[in-house]
């Protein structure tokens, strides 16, 4: 490309190739960007689990409170921790980017933000080994948007995985009885994401934390080795990703298996995020984005306090739904029950942005 130039879409897709090999290929893809389609080889005897999600700037980040590298990461880190949730194996990602022709071009010697929007992407792709096998681009219009100079940024990842049949891992596997666990930590997402609304520059420089625990909110860890594991036969019973708060994602997947639940209090891990805040408990029930396991097994299955080397953590049960009684209840610490409402993505992830 000329300097100075504008620069069109195929230099878009040009870069996005020349990226792609950092990702390396796998035995799994016969063929990645540059022709008509991908060619993908799922292994013999397994099914293919799909999973897409948008990112928008302005809703799930924005160009003046993450790096370019956060947004990047957090895009595939959705799309991975729902494979997660299944006990999926990633096999390939496609990205679908449309972007304002500001952020193609190189700024004040900083590489452009696409450059660094694809860092944290592929860093977070490198790591859990998954080819990016293609997408597609598309100018956005340079109308000028609350907050920017410019239009808006779209990023939409396609996540592909692969499971043995039969064995991918449900929201409607829970039964009465059924102990509740969940992995890590909960709330650091939310408390993070204050953080980040009350004093954005204090994050500013912030590319790739060498502790991925530090930073929940900007560089969540999708659990895909742990939900591999749970995947196991007699293992899991049901399993969902903490994506929208455990209010919510517990009442999404009690209603899936037709069950109730109790969650103690007393048993909750906090991450230390929020455990420095006022707000601790609340972050922890309703704070969305964490992107932890939250799943079920039979009380039979020994399940360890780690897996994969991350904690797992045993937060309650599972029982019939009774007529009169809440289908999420939350014994609190001194012993009252009392409902537990899904009050996840709305509460906290619409007030900060
Ligand atoms: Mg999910």
């Amino acid at each position: 490309m000329t300097r100075g130039a504008t620069p069109t879409e195929a230099d878009l897709i040009r870069a996005i190739a020349a990226r792609t090999r950092i990702t390396g290929r796998t035995p799994r893809m016969s063929l990645g960007i540059g022709d008509d389609c991908a060619i993908l080889r799922p292994p013999r005897g397994h099914e293919l689990l799909v999973t897409t999600d948008f990112s928008l700037e302005t809703v799930h980040f924005r160009r003046d409170r993450h790096t370019p590298e956060s947004a990047g990461h957090r895009c595939l880190a959705r799309g991975l921790s729902d494979l997660a949730a299944m006990g999926a194996t990633p096999l390939a990602i496609f990205l679908s980017l449309a972007l304002p022709p500001e952020l193609l071009r190189a700024r004040n010697g900083q590489p452009a933000w696409r450059d660094r929007f694809l860092d944290g992407l592929l860093a977070l792709a490198r790591k859990h080994r998954v080819p990016l096998a293609g997408g597609d681009t598309a100018a956005s219009p340079a109308t000028p948007v609350p907050g920017t100079t410019t239009g808006l940024a779209l990023a939409d990842i396609v996540a592909l995985g692969t499971a043995p049949q039969g064995r991918a891992l449900r929201r409607s596997g829970a039964r009465p009885g059924d102990a509740l666990y969940v992995t890590g930590a909960l709330g650091g997402a939310a408390a993070e994401l204050a953080q980040l609304a009350a004093h954005p520059r204090r994050f500013a420089r912030l590319r790739a934390p060498a502790d991925n625990s530090a930073h929940p909110h900007l560089f969540p860890q999708p659990r895909l080795t742990v939900g591999q594991w749970l995947a196991q036969p007699g293992r899991a019973s049901a399993c969902i990703d903490v994506s929208d708060g455990l209010s919510t994602d517990l009442h999404h997947l009690c209603e899936a298996s037709h069950c109730a639940a109790v969650v103690e209090v007393v048993r909750l891990p906090i991450h230390p995020l929020g455990a420095a805040t006022k707000d601790g408990l609340n972050l922890a029930l309703h704070g969305g984005e964490d992107y932890e396991l939250l799943f079920t097994a039979p009380t039979s299955v020994r399940i360890p306090r780690r897996i994969r080397g991350i904690p797992v953590t045993r937060i309650g049960t599972i029982r019939r739904p009774r007529r009169n009684q809440p289908i999420v209840s939350l014994l609190t610490l001194n012993q009252q029950e009392q409902p537990l409402t899904a009050r996840g993505w709305e509460h906290f992830r619409t007030t900060p942005f």
